[in-house]
């Protein structure tokens, strides 16, 4: 009897375990697939905004002088004109390869490439607080042990001994994730097997479970960012895994190098955008990403071509195809344009016009963002009862040194 009431008490006892577990397991679910873009982008607050860089493919230790002057460049003009939270450096950080294109990257003196880019980065003042550089396919070439320079030259790979990095940045209103991984195949340190192969790319077993539990590490966060340096295409070893975690936690972007060519992204999901940044060595691209109330804005920058400007409100229904944050406009005289303006010099006017018609209308200058240096330009009086349902375009200039010019795509409803 006694022994039959234990073993009952078990049961039950193991009864309601197992249907506790249950519950923890679907609602620990639910905790990680919470992060969507359901966030209210479409916002009046003007005062939730950031911006941060990415660039890529620095290649410091080529023949020319672009690799130095343009890092340099880089640091000094970007702090100063964009003030940035943050810069991401997408990888190839160094070459190793062009410094002798004839008898190949073995003659290269490896450790002086490392050594030219940390002593940029120390002469710039640059920390890990503010710049997080991940490993390309040239920072492992002619190496015995891959990435090792990496890991002793690099910031983030001298200040983590990784390849990889995870990080959370507080905005004071909300909190976004980002991810920094390593793809670069361990079995292609030969710069000539790796360009004949296509240049592979590889994450491992061991950097997906680094990736999978830095996104469920603090999962309730406003927006999650990964950058890395190849396409996702080029993964021969664990695209699958690495796309269902894109897709599995809503992240917002994928940022990559690697093809020295901007371009004006796709989606690797309908949340993921996927942002090609061109070569900062070669091209002296970069790209600025600004996010207004979790609403992400993309534009593409020269290097030192001022001013650079970026429409954060309203967000373009296009970025990447279909843009799954972006709002319709609804007929109102009282609807809002936000844009961020970036110049050496002081900017005369910031003007907008709807479908490239009509007269140019003036926005203001906000100064209440970032202190005394505002790069806030708005309008609350943006007039759209006279536009047809359907689909527009708003054009925005600003007027410096130079007129430059930023389109985006919008709705009526
Ligand atoms: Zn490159």
């Amino acid at each position: 009897m006694i022994l039959n009431v234990v073993k009952r008490k078990k049961i039950i006892f193991c009864i309601f375990s197992q249907v506790f577990l249950l519950f923890f397991i679907l609602t620990s679910f639910e905790i990680l697939k919470a992060e969507d873009f359901s966030d209210i982008t479409n916002s009046d607050d003007n005062s939730k905004i950031f911006w941060f860089t990415l660039i890529s493919d620095t290649h410091i230790g080529t023949p020319d002088a672009n690799d130095t002057n343009r890092l340099n460049s880089f640091f000094k003009s970007v702090k100063s004109v964009i003030n940035p939270k943050f810069i991401i450096n997408a990888g190839d950080l160094t070459d190793h390869v062009r410094c002798n294109l004839l008898t190949g990257g073995r003659t290269c003196d490896h450790l002086a490439q490392w050594k030219e880019y940390a002593n940029l980065i120390d002469a710039n003042k640059i920390q890990l607080d503010f710049y997080s550089d991940a490993p390309g396919n040239h920072d492992q070439y002619w190496e015995n042990i891959p990435l090792l320079y990496y890991r002793d030259y690099s910031v983030q790979g001298k200040a983590t001994g990784e390849n990889q990095r995870s990080w959370l940045f507080d905005a004071g209103y909300g909190t976004y994730k980002f991810i920094t991984i390593a793809t670069p195949h361990p079995g292609y340190t030969n710069a000539f097997d790796d360009r004949a192969a296509g240049c592979p790319s590889e994450l491992s077993d061991d950097e997906l479970n680094f990736i999978e539990n830095a996104l469920m590490y603090e999962n309730n966060v406003n927006l999650t960012f990964i950058f890395g340096h190849h396409p996702v295409q080029n993964l021969v070893i664990g695209r699958t895994r690495f796309l269902e975690l894109l897709n599995h936690f809503g992240v917002a972007m994928y940022g990559y190098g690697h093809t020295h060519r901007y371009s004006d992204s796709s989606r690797i999901s309908s949340n993921t955008l996927n942002l090609n940044v061109g070569s900062l060595w070669e091209r002296g691209q970069y790209a600025i990403i600004a996010i207004d109330n979790n609403g992400i804005s993309v534009s593409q920058a020269i290097i030192n071509q001022w001013p650079a400007i970026i429409i954060t409100k309203p967000l373009d229904r296009t970025l990447g195809g279909v843009n799954p944050q972006a709002y319709p406009i609804s007929p109102s005289q009282n609807n809002k344009i936000r844009v961020l303006v970036f110049g050496s010099m002081p900017t005369s006017q910031v003007l907008y016009r709807v479908d490239g018609l009509g007269s140019w209308l003036p926005l203001n200058k906000v100064r209440s963002l970032s202190n005394n240096n505002s790069h806030l330009w708005e309008t609350t009086s943006w007039n759209t009862t006279t536009l047809s349902p359907g689909i527009h375009t708003l054009q925005v200039k600003a007027v410096g040194l130079r007129t430059r010019y930023d389109t985006v795509t919008f709705e009526i409803k």
